[in-house]
């Protein structure tokens, strides 16, 4: 096992594992260090994919536990399904927007300033201690917005969605 001391980020999910009481195996490390050194926002099965080559042992329940256990804590946030029936993760809880193309099941991030005042306002008006947010717009990519044209311009009836 490398000598390696998790920052930042990663040292942040690490620390959740460690107060569920999780053993920190390199498996386990390998996921956190995944979460945050990805834009993309994977789901189980594709971390599992990626992973599998450095570590031939690791089973995708221990990908779907690990993940679970973050998502328990608050550590990182689960974004519900892109239209492809997969929960999707995110390691990104600062407050922001998620952009999900219901057609190429793509999901970026939006900063968004003015969210964070909206967790104060709601904060204040409920009482609460917010934790977290999660914010999700549906909506179709610029690039399945012109396959959608294109389609369109060659004739083929296009289903109103
Ligand atoms: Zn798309």
């Amino acid at each position: 096992m490398a000598a390696f001391a998790p920052q930042g980020e990663e040292k942040r999910l690490v620390e959740a594992l460690q107060k569920a009481g999780l053993r920190l195996t390199p498996q386990r490390l390998a996921i956190c260090r995944y979460l945050v050194n990805t834009d993309e926002h994977p789901t189980a099965q594709e971390i599992h994919r990626v992973l599998k080559e450095d570590f031939p042992s690791l089973s995708l329940a221990t990908v779907y536990n690990t993940l679970e256990t973050l998502v328990s804590l608050g550590a990182i946030h689960a974004v519900g399904d892109a239209g492809d029936d997969r929960v999707h993760y995110d390691a990104d809880i600062t407050p922001h927007i998620n952009l999900v193309c219901i057609r190429c099941h793509r999901i970026i991030d939006v900063p968004h300033e003015a969210l964070s005042h909206l967790e104060e306002e709601a904060a204040a008006r409920s009482g609460y201690r917010i934790l977290g947010a999660r914010l999700v717009y549906y909506g179709l990519c610029p690039a399945c917005q012109r396959l959608e044209s294109e389609k369109e311009k060659h004739g083929s009836t296009s289903v109103a969605a």
